[in-house]
């Protein structure tokens, strides 16, 4: 993937593709000092892209990452990497970390935080289970308590138990697996959050280990629309046999039918027919 032609923004500069590079004793390499963000774009704007760049420098500033660059220039770091692409329906992944410096231990004040934004097309990120309803298995890996680290940040040392969950997913056949947390309630799929429908009732976990993803407030502010009563709440996962319907929200997710958990089944059913065509809607009208 890294052999490929195209640019990517690279501390201010347009880098070649297959030059973007960084050294092997980078310090986010070692002890994961990294943020990132996942954005995309649609007819060539990116949907919530300022909110976005908030959140990366707020997961930056929650993992002690100082970023060299404010909001505005993280917007405008972002629309020139799109600009670049040519793409107008996109992948936008602007990410900051630790860079190599004088200090190779735990601590590493010293060393400079770099940035980069690469764009690239991505389909559905389920496939062709964004029709036919995905199914997941259960991890066994748990999302740690906020005390723990800050769990809510979108921070690349939260994803190592997403990936090795997602792997294990996929090793029976899965597309994904939902994630209880620290105390056991029902909290998120790997890359993606999770709602549940019953009787006509939206139930969604309340985000207090795990990122309130964007795609899920705007999900929640779709189903309000609607006149959908949501509610936000721990959730038990023997709770999941009385649920009718499921799906995932994400921005490469975007609203993803769920047909399966563990033993579970779900049916793609009209409400979720529904808030899939008014998430697709809404931000294609974005532009
Ligand atoms: N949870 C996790 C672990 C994620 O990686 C993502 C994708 N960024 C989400 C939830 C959904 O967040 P958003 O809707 O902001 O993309």
């Amino acid at each position: 993937y890294d052999d490929r032609d195209g640019v990517i923004w690279f501390d201010g500069a347009m880098v070649p593709w297959r030059e973007a590079k960084v050294h092997v004793l980078t310090h986010a390499l070692h002890y994961a000092s990294s943020v990132f963000e996942g954005e995309r774009a649609y007819g060539g704007v990116i949907f919530r892209g300022h909110e976005h760049s908030l959140r990366l420098l707020s997961s930056a500033a929650a993992m002690d990452i100082p970023s060299p660059y404010t909001a505005e220039e993280i917007d405008e770091a972002k629309a020139t990497a799109l600009r670049a692409s040519g793409l107008e329906d996109c992948y936008v992944r602007a990410f900051m970390w630790r860079g190599s410096g004088p200090d190779m231990g735990v601590a590493a004040a010293r060393n400079p935080v770099h940035m980069a934004v690469a764009v690239w097309a991505w389909g559905a990120y389920y496939g062709d289970a964004k029709m036919k309803g995905a199914k997941l298995d259960i991890s066994k890996w748990k999302r740690p308590s906020p005390e723990t680290i800050p769990s809510h940040a979108k921070a690349a040392g939260l994803y190592m138990i997403c990936t090795m969950s997602k792997h294990a997913a996929e090793a029976k056949g899965c597309s994904d697996a939902l994630m209880m947390d620290y105390r056991g309630y029902v909290a998120e799929a790997t890359g993606a959050n999770v709602f549940f429908v019953k009787d006509n009732v939206v139930h969604t976990p309340l985000p207090d280990c795990f990122l309130n993803g964007l795609t899920r407030q705007t999900v929640v502010d779709l189903l309000k629309k609607r006149g959908v009563e949501v509610v936000e709440r721990h959730i038990m996962p023997d709770e999941l046999e009385s649920f009718e319907q499921c799906w995932l929200t994400g921005t490469a997710a975007e609203v993803t039918p769920v047909g399966q958990i563990g033993e579970y089944t779900f049916e793609v059913g009209a409400l979720t027919r529904a808030i899939a065509e008014d998430y697709e809607k809404l931000v294609r009208g974005n532009r």
